[in-house]
């Protein structure tokens, strides 16, 4: 699904120069790189702050105890992607309030979420799931009516842009109150291990979160609020400090190989394939996802894996059926979309490597098997 090896080649001189630096200075935590790869981020951005943690679930749970979020406020997410939101929901013991989402982009349904929204609803967190940013100029439009904190989980869509209807681009994860973001490996920008980010245009949330990841300490052995210890090491930073200079072409690149994948699947009766705008920034392409019907899809994950042909399914089960998260409340009516596109769903492999003839090749093979 994703070939690191192929990646590293390229950069290895680069990298090696820069990891034996961090160990041959010792400046194992907060070092220099951290702070240049923080500054070097914000530019990128375009962000007054962003702070660096150990990982995206970390930076989803700082997330919401920056913003004060107290048990038993609801927080309304999407039902269709990975565990992490909803599962720092439930360990702070806030409420989570799962959504559907809209079969076009996979992402969260704005109808669906005015319809969420009660008298303790308290922030919304989106999802820019595979690459492409949620509806933020609605999402942020109802976050404002109703005073609520908007949170964007950017894990998979970093570097991506969003629109707005006044024609003003923005970066993913630049919009809401907070965004952020996961540098596992695997990731748009991933890092040799575990990494992540959130960012922030306002001032005293930052001071709060710079505070929380760092056990609460404003000032040296004074805890001032409950924190945590989560950093970002200095030999990932100087990892992801190298790869940021490059992560528009990565994203560049598996917006092309998006395209020639459409373009040889395109006319297949039995594919939908994923929707996106023209213009190469507005989707970024984490995961290339396209929908299997007439009830073929577990056929041809068979077919691929007896043929060795890499491929994910995201997300075989809705976060409202995951055991850990049932509840009386959901009501599978209302989770039309997530329901078909956990049996629909598969995922190609797409990473910044991946050549012309293997996605001919591959998609030769699907149109074979799916005549
Ligand atoms: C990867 C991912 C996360 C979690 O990131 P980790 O760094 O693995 O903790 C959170 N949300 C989404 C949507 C992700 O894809």
């Amino acid at each position: 699904m994703v070939d690191l090896q192929s990646q590293y080649k390229h950069i290895k001189d680069k990298i090696d120069n820069s990891v034996i630096n961090v160990i041959e200075d010792a400046t194992f935590i907060n070092g220099p790189s951290v702070k240049s790869f923080q500054k070097n981020l914000e530019d990128y951005l375009d962000i007054k702050h962003v702070i660096p943690c150990a990982n995206g679930t970390d930076a989803l749970q700082i997330a919401m105890m920056g913003l004060n979020l107290k048990p038993g406020d609801e927080v309304i997410t999407a039902d269709f992607t990975f565990a992490s939101t909803v599962e720092v929901i439930a360990l702070l013991n806030l409420t989570p309030v799962l959504v559907d989402v809209d079969l076009e982009t996979f992402n969260i349904d704005c109808n669906k979420i005015k319809k969420a929204i009660t008298s303790k609803t308290k922030a919304i967190v989106p999802v820019h799931l595979f690459g492409q940013p949620a509806k933020m100029e609605e999402i942020m439009e109802i976050a404002n009516q109703n005073n609520l904190f908007v949170i964007e989980d950017n894990a998979q869509a970093i570097g991506s842009e969003y629109q707005f209807s006044s024609g003003n681009k923005i970066k993913a994860g630049t919009i809401g109150d907070i965004g952020t973001t996961s540098f596992f490996p695997s990731k748009n920008l991933g890092c040799y291990g575990d990494g992540g980010a959130l960012f922030t245009n306002n001032d005293d949330l930052a001071h709060t979160i710079r505070g929380i990841v760092n056990h609460g300490m404003y000032k040296r052995y004074h805890h001032d609020v409950v924190g945590v210890n989560s950093r970002l090491d200095s030999i990932q930073a100087s990892i992801l400090d190298i790869k940021l200079k490059l992560l528009d072409n990565y994203n560049s690149s598996r917006n092309k190989s998006a395209r020639l994948y459409s373009e040889n699947l395109k006319g297949n009766q039995n594919i939908i394939l994923p929707s996106f705008k023209a213009e190469e920034k507005f989707h970024v392409f984490h995961q290339y996802t396209i929908r299997i019907i007439n009830n073929k899809r577990d056929d041809l994950a068979n077919y691929l894996s007896e043929s060795n042909i890499p491929f994910g399914i995201y997300y075989p089960i809705p976060l409202h059926r995951q055991k850990a998260y049932i509840d009386s409340r959901y009501n599978e009516d209302d989770f039309l979309n997530t329901n078909l596109l956990t049996q629909q769903v598969i995922s190609l492999p797409m990473h910044s490597e991946l050549e012309l003839d293997q996605i001919r090749f591959i998609c030769e093979k699907i149109n074979t098997f799916l005549k």
